[in-house]
């Protein structure tokens, strides 16, 4: 194809392509700053290397030209940066978390968690992909934005959390203070790993859920099966037919009154966006062992997994189950179920439903609530879609895939909701990062990518205020 001399230096000498170039020529530096801030553990649940890397954070954010402050909590602390242009430009607010999971089991790592070790082009170290190496990336395309531009080229806003690991208990809380603070156009976390195809990846909300105990109680205690069966009942028998009340397995349908009330109906272009998933039926059979019969077809799939509630037993005990035989009527039996919810469910609401459900089916069975979380999801026809698809494209030189939901859930209404913006989920992470496990690892490229794709991000935003 003919390539006009100009249009090709214009192409070569974009700003943004500065900004790529850049990235590429500072690529030991920026992973060498990563391995540095790897190298600091801050283990949220134990509490450890906390305040150590808040305060690495806020050095490096401080170097990339941002202002920052640490947002004090009854936890860890939130660590805030912004870098503002002018109102009239949008601005973004990164979402991402400095804390780590713990590293047990610690015989299985191939090298120390906390001694970053290259090898074969991924860098391995608690929190290479989940999530420090995410956020560094983000940081590091804000560097590479003021290096070049001066500045960025957008509003940026950061909020970068210590406790996410630990399941964000005052995320909420941070963000209902400081809502002017964080006062944004629209929201971006990085976090998670990329689809399979190492294609792209942009994410528009999750799945909520609510996670409930059921409890059956008999007698007092144990009973001797032959001595007292008959007259006493069961109450693991008692459970099992509630459970099998809630819902027509055959069907795939809850039979809880009013759980499907408020299910927002998917978008055609949702619709769309859930065909054009690629699928590897045979790839998820052969991975799970299970019958290929068994598993959805086509959109069906994603359908099921994005956009449709479901009710999961998670654990059934009661009674006797050691080896060998033992004749009892146990005095209690338990189970817990999780409800995945899509919007716009209410986990109070349906929590409820499950009460009135209980009552009516389970006479005497109690229910508790363990944790919940509400759904949320970004309109796929949002104004920003396409400009956020189009810096990808970019940044990557590939076409990028959308999911209009995971099937997952994450405190992503935190900005849907509380601050009433479109929220973003763009993932960097290689897909077998081995988040939460041993041996974790970012792949080199991909860290080099996310670092493109913030930049990129941030540059199209601001050419593309709507
Ligand atoms: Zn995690």
């Amino acid at each position: 194809m003919y390539k006009g001399t100009s249009a090709h230096t214009e192409e070569v000498s974009s700003p943004l392509e500065k900004v790529y170039r850049f990235v590429d020529s500072h690529r030991d530096e920026f992973l060498q700053g990563l391995s540095k801030l790897l190298a600091q553990p801050s283990i949220s649940t134990l509490g450890v290397g906390i305040n150590e890397t808040a305060k690495m954070l806020m050095d490096v954010m401080e170097e990339s030209g941002l202002r920052t402050r640490k947002i004090e909590t009854s936890g860890h602390p939130l660590i805030y940066g912004d870098a503002v242009v002018g109102p009239d430009k949008p601005t973004v607010l990164i979402y991402g978390h400095y804390d780590v999971q713990p590293v047990e089991p610690i015989d299985a790592w191939a090298t120390p968690p906390f001694q970053p070790t290259i090898r074969d082009g991924r860098i391995y170290a608690r929190g290479a992909g989940d999530n420090k190496g995410q956020l560094y990336a983000q940081l590091m395309g804000i560097r590479s934005l003021t290096e070049i531009l001066g500045n960025v080229p957008a509003n940026v806003k950061c909020i970068f959390e210590g406790e996410e690991e630990n399941g964000s208990p005052h995320l909420e809380q941070v963000v209902m203070d400081n809502k002017s603070l964080l006062k944004a156009d629209l929201a971006i976390t990085a976090d998670g790993p990329l689809h399979e195809s190492g294609r792209p990846l942009i994410v528009f909300g999750v799945r909520g859920m609510v996670y409930v105990e059921l409890t059956a109680r008999g007698a007092n205690r144990d009973l001797h099966s032959g001595n007292w069966g008959g007259p006493i009942a069961n109450p693991v028998w008692r459970l099992v037919r509630l459970l099998n009340s809630m819902k027509d397995v055959k069907a795939g349908r809850v039979n809880v009154s009013g759980f499907y009330d408020r299910i927002k109906p998917i978008t055609v272009e949702e619709m769309k966006a859930l065909r054009a998933i690629p699928l590897d039926r045979e790839g998820i059979s052969r991975e799970l062992g299970i019958r290929l019969s068994e598993l959805p077809e086509g959109e069906d799939y994603y359908t099921k997994l994005m956009t449709e509630p479901t009710l999961n037993i998670c654990g059934i005990y009661g009674g006797y189950t050691g080896a060998g035989t033992k004749t009892i009527i146990p005095s209690k039996a338990t189970a817990k179920l999780d409800a995945r919810l899509v919007p716009d469910q209410d986990p109070g609401e349906v929590f409820g439903r499950l009460e009135k459900h209980v009552a009516e089916h389970g006479e005497g069975i109690e229910i508790k609530k363990l944790g919940s979380m509400r759904p949320s999801r970004t309109p796929l026809d949002n104004p920003f879609s396409s400009v956020i698809a189009d810096a990808m494209r970019s940044a990557t030189k590939k076409e990028p895939i959308i999911y209009p939901s995971l099937g997952a859930s994450l405190p992503d209404y935190i900005f849907t909701r509380i601050l009433g913006i479109p929220s973003f989920i763009t993932p960097y992470a290689n897909h077998d990062e081995s988040n939460h496990a041993p041996n974790e690892n970012l792949k080199i490229e991909n860290f080099i990518q996310g670092t493109k794709c913030c930049a990129s991000i941030l540059t199209h935003l601001a050419g593309d205020r709507r």
